[in-house]
């Protein structure tokens, strides 16, 4: 298969993937408007053609959120995409404060394209906080969940400036509202 059609072919299984979940913002989002947003930042505004990079952005919470597994994705894809998307992926049998604490001391460590993904990642989330929020959470749970996604992000520095720049412009749009 060609580039574009395995593209097409991760879009396709990520959406049969994350079928029926939604963003838990207020406006419920299709979950697949994520890792398409993510890949597209990634495509648009990092200037990235690496299709394995791209693929990986497109599959990279369907191992943490749906039942698929790294060998499923290592056939169907390649041990290159699955390798980065196992690198973004929390080990969710951990309590939720270690896996957040690990996600900060592991950022330094990852290869360039899981940096990448994980960069977008957090610009996707963080630009989801600031403009369509979970309803239940209040200023304060938005203003920690954006310090510590920066916290991630410093350890990310360095695979795309064109990436960081955007994540910098929206931090200062992220403060300004939420102060
Ligand atoms: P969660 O991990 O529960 O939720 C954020 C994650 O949900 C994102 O990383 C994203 O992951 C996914 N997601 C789905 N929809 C959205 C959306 N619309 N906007 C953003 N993210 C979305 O958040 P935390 O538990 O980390 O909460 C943030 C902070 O708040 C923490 O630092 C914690 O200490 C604190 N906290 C405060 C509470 C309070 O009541 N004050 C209670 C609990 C936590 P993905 O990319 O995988 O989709
Ligand atoms: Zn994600």
């Amino acid at each position: 298969m060609n580039n574009l059609s395995n593209l097409l072919h991760a879009a396709s299984f990520a959406a049969q993937c994350h079928t029926g979940q939604k963003r838990k913002g207020e406006r419920g989002e299709p979950y697949i408007n994520h890792p398409l947003e993510v890949a597209n930042l990634i495509a648009n505004v990092g200037g990235i053609d690496d299709v394995d990079i791209l693929i990986a952005a497109i599959l990279h919470d369907t191992v943490e959120d749906c039942d698929v597994t790294g060998d499923e994705i290592t056939e169907l894809f390649g041990e290159l995409v699955a390798g980065c998307v196992l690198e973004v992926t929390d080990d969710k049998s951990l309590p939720k404060m270690e896996r957040k604490r690990l996600q900060v001391e592991h950022a330094p460590h990852l290869s360039d394209g899981a940096k990448i993904v994980k960069l977008a990642d957090k610009i996707s989330n963080i630009n989801d906080i600031t403009n369509s929020p979970p309803a239940d959470w209040s200023i304060e749970r938005r203003r920690e969940y954006i310090e510590w996604g920066a916290s991630v992000v410093a350890g990310l520095r360095g695979a795309n400036e064109s990436l960081e720049r955007h994540f910098d412009e929206l931090m200062e749009r992220a403060i300004t509202k939420l102060g």
